[in-house]
């Protein structure tokens, strides 16, 4: 149904070139008589007063002929995903001036969704916007401004996504909603710590018969997720939220105990940890090599992610070993690890002097050199071979622990060693 919109969509909703475009998508809309919608998360946020980056357009049509319009009259080139009745256009130069802003718009043709088992990818169909409300995941999310012609501004509530949104309460469109697609409980989780909504209750009480549905996720969307919840700033409540719902043990039963993992009791806030690889880092470096492995096989992570991952569980299970070591034998210790693993490592480390090791080796010793080179000890006559590397690491292994502190000192001790 159509109701009065309470909503400003207004120049100052989204970013300058953004709002151009959507004028320009909303003439050739108008012209060709396709009904055309803003939808989904970006009503949702324009509600909450959040400025936009960007936006999802619907067109009750064909999405690729409107792309395909548009690329004629203003440049660019379209490429088409068919099976979805989705169209990529790839925006000329002159219409991208904020370096923020996507060099892409979608254009999405409305569709209606049926799965066929417990966590497929839906059979898509061509629908009306009243479908295309139906498929999605919240009331909240389920709501749209109509934009063309004299249409502009009416708002498409028909599952009281407004009454909802201004009570702060997540609700799904149908029981069977978390069984088809198990994907939406951990949006769920992050919609509600995001905007702090509440979960209506018959929504909760649904996730239990959803729970055996996650292992039917394939590997790349469940991450997905995952990943998502990473971004968030709020991920350490997230992933605890999910962890008390019994969501992360159906991922994987190593994922049963957040509190066990770093993330859940760090306190630094240090700049570094604030992105998804060094959050996976945090959460998972407390799991043996083997249980990485493990959940690699039900999550695949990326080949650098997993290698990250690795090199920081195994560095977590010998840290103790750095204590008492010196300076050389750190560096000799340490130099098999990723630094990236070594530097959410040692942000994580309670112990002091643990911490203090990592950080001098990670800021200063690993660069240190002598100054001899190969090439000097070439000059010098000595034969290619295993030597030359165990005379460059004795005269390093000097300078970092302090035996020779000059140029001076380091060919002393080179001469005694060639002796
Ligand atoms: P975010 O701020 O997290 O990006 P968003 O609402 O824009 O939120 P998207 O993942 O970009 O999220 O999805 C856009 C819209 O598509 C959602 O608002 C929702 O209406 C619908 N949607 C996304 N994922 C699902 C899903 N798994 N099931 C049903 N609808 C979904």
């Amino acid at each position: 149904m159509t109701k009065h919109n309470p909503i400003a969509l207004t120049e100052g909703s989204l970013p300058e070139d953004r709002w151009r475009l959507l004028q320009l998508v909303r003439e050739t809309a108008t012209r060709g008589g396709l009904p055309l919608y803003i939808v989904g998360g970006s009503v949702r946020d324009l509600v909450l007063g959040r400025r936009l980056n960007d936006f999802d357009l619907t067109v009750e049509g064909d999405a690729l002929r409107l792309a395909r319009a548009l690329a004629s009259k203003h440049g660019g080139r379209v490429t088409a995903h068919s099976k979805f009745g989705t169209a990529k256009w790839f925006l000329p130069q002159n219409l991208i001036t904020d370096t923020q802003t996507p060099n892409t718009l979608d254009l999405i043709s409305a569709r209606s969704e049926t799965y066929k088992h417990p966590a497929a990818l839906p059979t898509v169909k061509p629908g009306s916007i009243a479908d295309d409300l139906r498929r999605r995941d919240f009331t909240v999310n389920a709501l749209a401004i109509r934009l063309d012609g004299s249409h502009f501004g009416e708002l498409r509530d028909d599952l009281n996504g407004m009454a909802d949104l201004q009570n702060g309460i997540l609700r799904v469109l149908h029981p069977r909603s978390f069984i088809d697609d198990p994907t939406r409980p951990y949006r769920l989780v992050r919609y509600e710590a995001r905007y702090a909504f509440r979960i209506a209750e018959a929504t909760l009480a649904l996730i239990p018969e959803a729970r055996p549905f996650v292992a039917k996720l394939s590997a790349q969307r469940i991450r997905h997720e995952l990943d998502l919840i990473l971004d968030e700033s709020d991920a350490v409540s997230m992933l605890r939220r999910l962890a008390a719902l019994d969501l992360l043990a159906a991922i994987h039963p190593v994922l049963a105990d957040f509190n066990r993992s770093k993330f859940a009791t760090l306190e630094s806030d240090d700049a570094s940890l604030q992105n998804r690889d060094s959050r996976w880092v945090l959460w998972l470096m407390h799991l043996s090599d083997q249980e990485i492995e493990s959940l690699h096989e039900r999550l695949h992570f990326t080949a650098s992610l997993l290698k990250i991952l690795r090199s920081a569980s195994l560095l977590n299970a010998n840290l103790t070993a750095l204590l008492g070591l010196k300076p050389s034998q750190v560096v000799e210790f340490l130099e098999g690890y990723s630094i990236k693993a070594l530097e959410v490592v040692s942000c994580a480390v309670q112990d002091e002097k643990i911490r203090n090791i990592l950080t001098r080796y990670h800021s200063e010793w690993w660069r240190v050199r002598p100054k001899t080179t190969g090439h000097d000890l070439k000059k010098r006559g000595i034969p290619p071979g295993p030597r030359y590397a165990e005379i460059l690491r004795r005269l390093r292994a000097a300078w970092l622990d302090g035996e020779v502190k000059t140029a001076e000192e380091e060919k002393v001790l080179l001469e005694n060693l060639l002796k």
